[in-house]
């Protein structure tokens, strides 16, 4: 295949959709871990031509093949490896994965979790399920989820080889902007879905309101090494195309308060969760209402379906 070069840098075809063209979008340093740490060298972020999706340049993502099935990933993070640092992080923001579930219920049905890390989501619907399949490639949590009930593969392939199928609800929060190939992770994915299965899949909206508004210090925040796709609501749909599956609806989230972008505004970095003296919970509230009805909150949901 012909590699495209921008900037000094590589792009192969587009893994989703086989595009050779690209137009830049973003150059510098990125994101590297937690805040305030960057990569060494000037990344190019680029858009593909064919399918609309964003591509950070592969020479500056990380992800080689043991990079998500070691601890490597959550030592970058700086957020700890144990199941319990997971739940730390993490338990709080299943409400808001839940509220995107409702209405619908998880009541007697199978479900399956796709990178699902210490398996926050899944403790909070194991009690309704049926039966809760948990997909992770670190083994290191692997023990943990299975003490708590869950049935655990390290990928989709080794679930199907061990007889999972027709899987009634399949979820996959925040995954897919880090794997090599969506089209075909999605396609893995569709492989465990009758027609009547549902998969909501979750990923970082590239819409998100800061990226106009503090557009140098928060792209080079949104933009990370670690995520290698960054998608909007049109270009994710294209995804899906090609990888064999519909959206069936999506809805945009924001998941912070009028007072994380005041601060980002103020001090142009990250300034915590907590209230802003006068910002009121209605302030929030209105703020929030009106990022999800615009399109421009930080984050997307997508249900998908098979065609048929
Ligand atoms: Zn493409």
């Amino acid at each position: 295949m012909m590699g495209y070069k921008i900037l000094g840098t590589s792009f192969s075809a587009c893994e989703i959709c086989g595009s050779n063209t690209w137009s830049i979008v973003f150059s510098g340093a990125v994101r590297d871990g937690a805040f305030g740490k960057f990569s060494e060298n000037t990344a190019v972020v680029a858009k593909c031509g064919g399918c609309g999706t964003d591509r950070l340049s592969e020479a500056h993502c990380h992800g080689d093949d043991d990079f998500y099935s070691s601890s490597k990933y959550r030592d970058l993070l700086s957020a700890g490896n144990t199941a319990n640092d997971f739940f730390l992080a993490h338990d709080t923001l299943q409400l808001t994965n839940l509220g995107v579930l409702w209405p619908e219920s998880v009541r007697g049905k199978t479900v399956a979790d796709i990178g699902c890390a210490a398996g926050s989501f899944l403790d909070h619907v194991s009690g309704l399920a049926a039966k809760t399949i948990a997909i992770e490639p670190c083994e290191g949590y692997h023990d943990s989820l299975r003490s708590r009930g869950h049935a655990v593969f390290s990928s989709c392939e080794a679930a199907i080889e061990a007889g999972i199928q027709n899987v009634d609800y399949i979820f996959s929060f925040s995954v897919i902007e880090h794997v090599s190939n969506p089209r075909s992770f999605l396609a893995d994915i569709a492989a465990m879905m009758a027609p009547s299965s549902r998969l909501l899949i979750s990923t970082p909206n590239r819409r998100d309101v800061l990226m106009e508004m503090l557009p140098e210090d928060y792209q080079a925040f949104f933009y990370r090494t670690v995520h290698r796709w960054y998608f909007d609501r049109e270009s994710f749909a294209e995804c899906a195309k090609h990888a064999g599956l519909n959206v069936v609806s999506n809805r945009c989230v924001h998941r912070f308060g009028l007072s994380n972008a005041l601060r980002w505004l103020r001090d142009r970095r990250p300034g915590g969760t907590q209230p802003l003296p006068s910002v009121t919970p209605v302030m929030d509230s209105c703020w929030q209402a009106s990022l999800e009805h615009a399109g421009t909150g930080d984050y997307l949901y997508f249900w998908l379906g098979k065609p048929y």
